[in-house]
Order: structure tokens, then C-alpha cells, then sequence
């Protein structure tokens, strides 16, 4: 089962990330939360990844799967299905490189330092900039783009709320479902369910 698995390692590079050797581990930025100095360890023999700052970890299946925004069966039956080759065409795109119009669109109506981008940013143009200009933008983008992740969750959370109090839970989730499937990312969870229980009984 084992061998269709990708080597984290190269599915981190893939993402861009920089990766510096420690001990046998590398060490990068970590791109599920925002940071200065790197968090996050890669293990390429275990083909496991952990962030000691935002204590995300795990293996190699739901490392592709955040970093594509994605949920790990899809991840999985993909790389089941997958040939070499459309493999290969996706390869070194960062996340942020990967946003669609829509998802950059959304993030700027509410991110306002992106309000005077209109639509997805030309990344082959910004290339040309010089590698610091880009690296530079790219991680200013991936920053916004979880800033507004936690605006999006926030959101959720104040839907759930009311349908909690309204007693119209699965409608409550019925819309935060179709809010994810227009933003193509993954944001409910059960636990979002039980957080928010709590905070209604304790402030209503
Ligand atoms: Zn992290």
C-alpha cells in the first residue's frame, strides 16, 4: 500500500517550501498558521510532518491533503487513480499560486490590503519580478488567505450559533456546507458543533 504513497519531502518542496536540514529532519515555515521562524518538521524516512507551533501533524496523505485543501479520502483515491504523468503537471505551485479567482475574489473582499487587486494575480508575471519580490507576495498572499480562513470559520461559527438557538441546527450546517463548496475549502467540522454548543450556554 505503501509504495503509490508520494515522499513528503517532495510533496513539500512541490509546495514551495524551504526546506533546511535538521538533523534528520528538515525544518520550514509552516503554512497552516502564520509564523517568522520555522515550525514545522518534516521526517522523510517516517514520511511524517509535525508544526510545533500550530500542532498540526501527520502523515504524508493529510499533508497533501491541507496543503490542496482537500479532504484525505479524496487525496487518497487520488493518488490510487493517478498517473505519473498529471502528477507531474501540478508540481511546484504553491498553495497560494493554486487559489482560484473565486477564492482570491472572496479574500479580497474582506482582506482590504488585496481590495485594489482585481482577480487572481498573474504569478508567471510576478516571477519575472525577481525571486525576492515573489516569495515576498506569495507569503503575503498565503497569510491572507488564513487570516481569511479565520474570518470564514468565525462566520460558520456565528451560523451555527443562531441555528443552535433557533433550533435549526442542519440547516445551520446545510449553509456553511454550501459556503465550502463555493469556496472549495473545508471549514465545518464536528467539533465546530460542540465549541459552539458550549459557547451558547455559557453567553447565549
Ligand atoms: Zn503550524
Amino acid at each position: 500500500m505503501s509504495n503509490f504513497l508520494p515522499d513528503i519531502k517532495e510533496i513539500a518542496e512541490e509546495n514551495g517550501l524551504l526546506l533546511r536540514k535538521a538533523r534528520n529532519q528538515y525544518k520550514a515555515l509552516c503554512l497552516f498558521h502564520s509564523e517568522k521562524s520555522p515550525s514545522l518538521y518534516i521526517h522523510p524516512e517516517k514520511n511524517i510532518f509535525k508544526c510545533f507551533g500550530c500542532g498540526e501533524g501527520g502523515g504524508v496523505i493529510k499533508f497533501k491533503a491541507k496543503l490542496e485543501n482537500k479532504s484525505e479520502q479524496e487525496i487518497f483515491e487520488e493518488l490510487k487513480s493517478q498517473n505519473k504523468k498529471s502528477y507531474k503537471a501540478s508540481r511546484y505551485l504553491h498553495p497560494a499560486e493554486r487559489l482560484t479567482s473565486f477564492q482570491f475574489k472572496a479574500m479580497s473582499e474582506v482582506i482590504p490590503d488585496l481590495c485594489n487587486m482585481k482577480g487572481k494575480p498573474n504569478w508567471d508575471f510576478i516571477r519575472k519580478f525577481g525571486n525576492e519580490e515573489y516569495l515576498y507576495f506569495r507569503s503575503k498572499v498565503w497569510r491572507h488567505w488564513l487570516e481569511f480562513l479565520d474570518y470564514e470559520k468565525k462566520d460558520a461559527e456565528m451560523t451555527l450559533r443562531f441555528g443552535i438557538r433557533g433550533n435549526s441546527v442542519n440547516e445551520a450546517i446545510k449553509e456553511i456546507k454550501k459556503r465550502e463548496k463555493l469556496l472549495g475549502v473545508t471549514i465545518f467540522n464536528q467539533s465546530m458543533i460542540k465549541k459552539t454548543e458550549l459557547m451558547v450556554e455559557a453567553i447565549g
